[in-house]
């Protein structure tokens, strides 16, 4: 098989922008051994653009077009490919849901030549864009195939990897075996020091990381032949992974966290009860979402204001009053309160300040405490948490989850 790559924007011909898509699509098919022997650019020109795509079919198999999929009226790529493979375009439903639902989210308008973009070819692969606007799309027409991407590179690059790669990989003798290591709370810049050496030197498998909240995703793919050999070339990497970020690496499948918990609270036949204060029920939410969570879910507590803590969780009055509701001791007797109350084996809860307002010097914005009760004892951990409101809560939760799974795990063995 032979790809071509073709960047489309007149802003490229002028120098105003560098061609990174054409540099990150041709890494990926060197990676995966897909052979490549023609990279053109062209403007947003009608018959240059017709012309360059005639002849790169002549020579390749296929086409990956970046650029040219906005909303204005010099976007043709998708008209032109369309047109070159003689295809008609449709208004593609779900495009124009996801697209509406965007602007609704963001608060804009959608104007009519957004519309524009819902329109694919009839008969092709719609590549639907969680990063932006415009959809993509594969047409696989007459034993060619052209792939349309969009220009900008935070959306073009987990459409190639996530989508496109493993389409064409099926007419290649090599296919892609991908892991999913999840890493919390090891902190990006870390984690690309510690695995500087391999992330430099990564050839197959190739080692991708994705920042998300407050954890990063680190896909390892293989390019092999079949899913043995895969697992064979990857679990060498996945070993030293681990070997290096040791126990923060909480899954090597993108299982959620709660889902990791839920899975080692099951294995262990404990029951667990939550007593939330700044979480405000996230945590009991989160762990909620799994299914079969009834068989270890007891109860959780929204424990809110000082009053709740005394009255639902015996917590003692003088000790919030002396230490505050924010502070490792009333974390401690939440749990052991909720455990004892509940009738559980694991008593699990937050207190914290998520702001913007209520904090002071001594306890700052972002200051929580994460209380734990398993197997008669107890631990409480202090975070210092950053961003709004909604993150820290998130984090919080987050933290309390990891909290649990690294106890159950010990617990384990
Ligand atoms: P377009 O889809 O042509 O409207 O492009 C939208 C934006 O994507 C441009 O303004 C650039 O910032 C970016 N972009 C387009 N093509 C490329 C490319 N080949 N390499 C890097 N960035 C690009
Ligand atoms: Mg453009």
């Amino acid at each position: 098989m032979i790809a071509e790559i073709l960047s489309i924007g007149t802003e490229l011909l002028m120098g105003q922008i560098t061609d990174t898509n054409a540099q990150y699509i041709a890494t990926r098919l060197a990676q995966y051994g897909i052979n490549h022997y023609y990279n053109s650019t062209v403007g947003d020109n009608w018959d240059r653009l017709c012309g360059t795509i005639k002849t790169a079919l002549e020579r390749s198999d296929v086409v990956l077009m970046t650029g040219g999929l906005g909303p204005t009226d010099d976007d043709i790529s998708k008209e032109a490919a369309a047109a070159v493979m003689d295809c008609e375009l449709y208004l593609d439903e779900r495009a124009k849901t996801e697209m509406e639902q965007r602007f609704s989210r963001m608060n804009r308008k959608m104007t009519e030549n957004n519309l524009k973009q819902a329109y694919l070819p009839v008969g092709c692969v719609p590549l639907y864009n969680k990063n932006g606007t415009a959809p993509g799309c594969i047409i696989n027409k007459n034993d060619k195939i052209i792939v349309l991407m969009p220009g900008p590179p935070k959306e073009m690059r987990p459409m190639l990897d996530e989508q496109v790669l493993p389409y064409i990989g099926q007419w290649c003798d090599t296919t892609l075996f991908s892991k999913e290591l999840k890493i919390f709370n090891y902190g990006e810049s870390a984690l690309a020091s510690t695995l500087k050496d391999m992330l430099d030197g990564q050839t197959n498998p190739t080692i991708a990381p994705y920042a998300q909240m407050g954890e990063v995703l680190l896909r390892v793919t293989a390019s092999c032949r079949t899913a043995e050999e895969g697992e064979r070339i990857v679990r060498p990497v996945i070993d030293e992974i681990k070997r290096r970020v040791g126990d923060y690496v909480y899954s090597e499948d993108g299982e959620t966290l709660q889902a990791v918990c839920a899975r080692l609270i099951k294995q262990s036949g404990l029951k667990l009860a939550a007593a939330e204060s700044c979480t405000g029920g996230m945590l009991s939410s989160s762990l909620i979402d799994i299914a079969g969570s009834s068989e270890w879910f007891l109860e959780g507590a929204v424990t809110y204001s000082n009053e709740a803590k005394n009255k639902r969780l015996g917590v003692d009055m003088a000790v919030i009053e002396k230490v505050g509701a924010v502070s490792r001791e009333v974390a401690a007797l939440m749990a052991e309160g909720i455990a004892k109350t509940a009738g559980s084996d694991i008593g699990l809860s937050t207190t914290g300040i998520a702001g913007p307002g209520g904090g002071t010097a001594e306890k700052p914005v972002g200051l929580v405490y994460v209380g734990l009760y398993i197997n008669g004892k107890t631990q409480v951990k202090e975070l210092r948490l950053s961003g709004d409101r909604y993150r820290i809560r998130y984090n919080a939760t987050q933290h309390a989850l990891d909290m649990l799974r690294k106890a159950l795990m010990t617990d384990d063995k």
